[in-house]
């Protein structure tokens, strides 16, 4: 059996990211963990150089973890557009170029699918992925990895989180997560987002809750 690290106290989120620190604040909740954020402690952004999501979780993770002193806990996430060749991938947050407006790197998703032909429901396959990483300031790591499937939708519907949650439509659901509360996209008891995903297996390895 492998043995896992506990994560007890407080932990930093490496993220500038405000969706994402909202939606691991609700998911971190439970367990008594009390949560900055590399943001919040204006940590600077390391280079995401890694090759796979779960290298840049990791990049992300040791910087802020050494920068603090604390462990602090990354989500390396994107969306893999099947028609695209898994575009745009671990470049998601790249398409909405320096001002972070997701508007446009939609647009640039369905024009790219309407240049190959992707019509039908089949060819309008994708999924999020999400690699977390908690790593410790004497070097101890952990991964864990979450994705869930679905389909982009024709036109963007819903406003609801952030970046490409309008054009993505779960499996099983006839909305798109911009239409679902976060609690839903998070899943109440099954999770159902890739990052809660992840956050249940993580959780079920190195969080306890409270008694
Ligand atoms: P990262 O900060 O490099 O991991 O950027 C990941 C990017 O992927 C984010 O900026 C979002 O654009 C996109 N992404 C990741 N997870 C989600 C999600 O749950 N909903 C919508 N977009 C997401």
């Amino acid at each position: 059996m492998t043995s896992h690290r506990l994560l007890t106290g407080k932990v930093v989120l490496a993220t500038h990211n405000k969706g994402k620190l909202v939606e691991m604040r609700e998911l971190m909740e439970p367990y008594g963990i009390e949560v900055t954020s590399a943001g919040e402690l204006d940590l600077p952004e390391p280079d995401e150089s890694g090759y796979m999501f779960s290298e840049n979780a990791a990049i992300k993770a040791h910087a802020a973890a050494k920068a603090s002193g604390l462990p602090a806990l990354a989500d390396d996430s994107g969306i893999c557009v099947h028609a695209l060749d898994c575009a745009p991938g671990l470049f998601s947050a790249n398409w909405a170029g320096p001002g972070k407006d997701f508007k446009p790197a939609m647009a640039r998703v369905l024009a790219e699918m309407a240049k190959r032909g992707a019509v039908t429901a089949e060819q309008r396959r994708a999924h999020f992925v999400s690699a977390l990483v908690i790593a410790w300031p004497d070097g101890h790591e952990e991964l864990f990895e979450g994705r869930v499937f679905g389909t982009i939708v024709e036109a963007p519907r819903g406003t609801g989180g952030f970046g490409y949650n309008p054009i993505f439509q779960p499996d099983g659901y006839d909305v798109t997560f911009a239409e679902m509360s976060s609690t839903v996209k998070s899943g109440k008891d099954d999770a159902l987002s890739h990052r809660a995903r992840a956050f249940k297996e993580l959780a079920a390895a190195c969080l306890r809750k409270p008694n």
